[in-house]
Formats: C-alpha cells, structure tokens, sequence
C-alpha cells in the first residue's frame, strides 16, 4: 500500500493547470484534497505519470451569495468550509448539513466540494489493495474482464458514494467546467453517468472550477439522512437528501436526491410531480417512499446488505418527509 513515485506539479493557475493537463493527457491526475485520490494511489487502483495539485489555486476556494445570482462555491472550499458557512446554513441548510456528515472532522479540512462531487465510484471488490485483488479475482472495473456483483453481465455498478451531490441535486445545483475551450455550466443532473467506470462528465483536459445554486433555491427547507456503519467517519451506505418550499401547508416545490445505491446520485424526479400542490397525507408520504425505492437500486457492493439498505431508504424518505412537514406545521 506505498505510494506509488509519479512527478508532482502544483500550478498556481487554472490556465497553468489546463496546460499540464493538455501536455500529459491520459498520463496525468487531478488531486485535491486527496482525501480520495490518495488512498487509491496508494492501492494501486491508479497509476499517473503527473499528479496535478490544485490546492494552489487560491482563488477556487470562496463562497458567496447574492439574491439574484445565488450561492457560488468555489471547487476547492473545503467541506468544512460549506458545513460551517453562515450563507450556506442561513440560505442552504442542507447542503450544510450534508457536507458536515462526510467522513470525520480531518477529512472535511483537506477534502473539497469539488472532490465531493468527483468521487471514484466504490466497490467492495475495487477499493482493496492490489494483493487482495489479486487474490480473489480482478473485475473488469480494474484489470479484469468480470463484474463479481453482476457476474453475467457487462457492466460495472460501482455505486457513487458522495454526500454533497444529493443535497446539490435536490437544489438544481449547476457546476461550471474551465477546459481548452473555455469554460461551461452544466447542470448537475448531466454531469453523472450512472457507470460505475466512465462515471462523470469530465473531460481529460478539464476541470471542475465552481458549483453554483440558483437563488429560487434560497430558503427552502431541507433535510439529509445518512445510513453508515461508524457514524464518525464512514462513506455512505445510503442518503436521501430532501428540499421542500410549503406554503400555508400546500407543497410549492419538492425534490429529493439518492446517493450510495446507484453508480451515480439521482434526482427522483417523481417526488416533484408526487408532492406539488398536495397537502402532506401519509398516504402521499408511502407514494413518496414507494417511488425513492423504485430509483434507488442497492446491489452487494458493500458489506451491508441490499435488502437493508434498501429499508433504511424507506425508513429515511419517511423521517425526511415528516420532519419537513412537522418543521412546516402542517400537519
Ligand atoms: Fe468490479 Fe463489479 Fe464491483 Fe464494478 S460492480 S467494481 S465491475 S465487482
């Protein structure tokens, strides 16, 4: 598990950055926080050439929020950072929320958003070192030509093991991308692939600068509920991340994110269609669950069961709704 030797460059520019980009290609990696990057390095999952630190670029680490832009983070603000920012908590709460469940207290100081947002997708059969890989079997995620979870089939379901992207996803977050030509937005909902190896939108010559909430968003109330094995430190097993905006006890507007059971957060966009314009019933709250378990596809890629994971999305849709419709009032 030693790191493996590769050259380190820490540009003080996004251009600088692009630039080593475009001249090692397939060669070079990103890095960040290295909270995640690290570790897979050091288990050989990965083996760049250049490793390219963005930790210098300085001006990629601000919030800010104004009433009609919205919230705007920069990629490298630590998570940390967005737990405990007065903007974010005062206008996002749950992006506050979710950021402050990732991983422990060391973590969140070096890990970033953008990190967050750029996770490796996890297996049980990937995340091991190489001895141990090599021992039961490579999978075609690494080096191998089979999937251990889905044995007959062609894919990888490597699941998207974030907190942050749920809670970005229920606020129609939008992400901004500087590469050769220049810089874009995409919205947050197409820049996951639901594939366990090509997993994001991210070119090789790219990278994630900022992530930008839209004011409309501001002020809605949210919620995000965790399932993990250590509280103080685990990857999620399962997340529902919920926003609401009710007004005299009618549902305005309603979205609710998933992450850790599929290979790419997901927006189940029928709890929108479910819950606009309704008063909150208990019987809505089950349509609300039974639509959260029809999304959310948990198979055995970690040591917790499907079938449990499976239950504690129902268990989380329904205290995500409760607790919003009791901080509400309108029941
Ligand atoms: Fe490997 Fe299959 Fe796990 Fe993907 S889901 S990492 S292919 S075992």
């Amino acid at each position: 598990m030693s790191m493996p030797s590769f050259a380190l460059v820490r540009p003080r520019a996004v251009d600088e950055a692009l630039e080593h980009l475009a001249r090692h290609g397939a060669e070079a990696m990103l890095v960040a926080g290295g909270t995640d990057v690290v570790p897979n390095l050091r288990a050989g999952l990965f083996s760049p050439r250049v490793v390219v630190d963005l930790k210098g670029l300085g001006d990629l680490s601000g919030i800010t929020f104004d009433r009609e832009r919205g919230l705007e983070i920069g990629a490298l603000a630590t998570l940390t950072a967005v737990a405990e920012s007065q903007l974010v908590r005062q206008h996002y709460p749950v992006l506050a929320q979710a950021a402050g469940t990732v991983a422990s207290p060391v973590l969140r100081n070096m890990g970033t958003l953008g990190g967050n947002l750029c996770l490796e997708t996890r297996c049980r059969w990937y995340n091991q070192s190489y001895f141990w890989r090599q021992s039961c079997g490579f999978c075609l995620k690494k080096d191998g030509t089979v999937c251990h979870v889905a044995p007959g089939g062609k894919r990888c379901w490597a699941v998207w093991s974030g907190d942050t992207a749920g809670a970005l996803l229920a606020l129609d977050a939008e992400i901004e991308i500087a590469g050769p030509a220049g810089r874009r937005r995409l919205s947050l909902t197409d820049f996951y692939k639901n594939d366990g190896v090509d997993r994001i939108h991210l070119g090789r010559g790219e990278i994630l600068t900022r992530i930008l909430v839209p004011a409309t968003m501001a002020g809605y109330r949210g919620t995000y509920h965790k399932l993990r094995i250590r509280n103080s430190i685990d990857y999620p097993l399962a997340g529902v991340a919920l926003v609401v905006k009710v007004e005299d006890g009618v549902c305005r507007d309603a979205r609710l994110g998933l992450v850790a059971v599929n290979p790419a957060p997901v927006l189940v966009r029928e709890v929108e269609s479910l819950l606009v314009g309704q008063r909150f019933t208990p019987e809505l709250t089950e349509a609300v669950v039974q639509a959260v378990v029809r999304t959310g596809k948990p198979l055995t890629t970690s040591m917790s069961t499907p079938e449990y994971r499976r239950e504690m999305l129902r268990v989380f849709s329904r205290r995500a709704l409760r607790e919003l419709w009791r901080e509400n009032g309108s029941h």
